[in-house]
């Protein structure tokens, strides 16, 4: 497990969440968080943003291809949107009996996983010669997925193409009836 997913766990098990705004880490929990995991969140602030602005990591299990050849049928509606469902909600139990998180938590955690999922089978990462987000040519930050984006203070790119790459998911699922959790 990477040091992102680690720091994580740490705060969601402490009832916490970390979300990026803006370019910033956003913290919010019940109560407040050791400093030393504060402190370690701002030590690692940009693998985390990493981390959750392309949702890498975490075992994810392989899953059933949404679209498995969408040449084939170009009128046809996916079909396997069954498939989508059932494993989210799967995951979602599991996620759930294994532990502190409530059943809409895990349901969201497995809805991410799906997108997640989704995007390592089906998106296709542009050519790293140009800024994923911004197209400026020569970018610096290596994504993971083969693209490349600008290596910014502010992480603009690497957010803006993780939310892209992100939102192609969401709609996909959407187009088989699966909504945001
Ligand atoms: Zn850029």
């Amino acid at each position: 497990m990477n040091m992102a997913q680690k720091l994580i766990d740490e705060v969601e098990s402490a009832g916490g969440v970390v979300q990026v705004d803006g370019g910033r880490l956003k913290l919010s929990a019940p109560a407040p968080l050791p400093d030393d995991l504060v402190q370690k969140l701002r030590d690692h602030k940009p693998e985390v943003i990493e981390f959750l602005a392309t949702s890498k990591g975490g075992n994810l299990p392989v899953l059933p291809p949404l679209v498995p050849n969408i040449s084939a049928r170009p009128f046809g509606f996916p079909t396997d949107s069954v498939d989508w469902a059932e494993w989210i909600e799967e995951r979602a139990a599991i996620l759930e009996f294994d532990g502190y998180r409530s059943p809409r938590e895990a349901l969201k955690s497995a809805y991410n996983e799906a997108l997640e999922a989704w995007c390592s089978q089906h998106w296709e990462a542009p050519p790293a010669d140009s800024c994923a987000a911004c197209g400026a040519p020569n970018p610096g930050f290596a994504c993971g997925d083969g693209a490349a984006v600008c290596q910014r203070p502010d992480h603009a790119c690497l957010i803006g193409y993780g939310t892209r790459r992100k939102q192609a998911a969401i709609e996909r699922l959407r187009q088989v009836g699966i909504g945001a959790a």
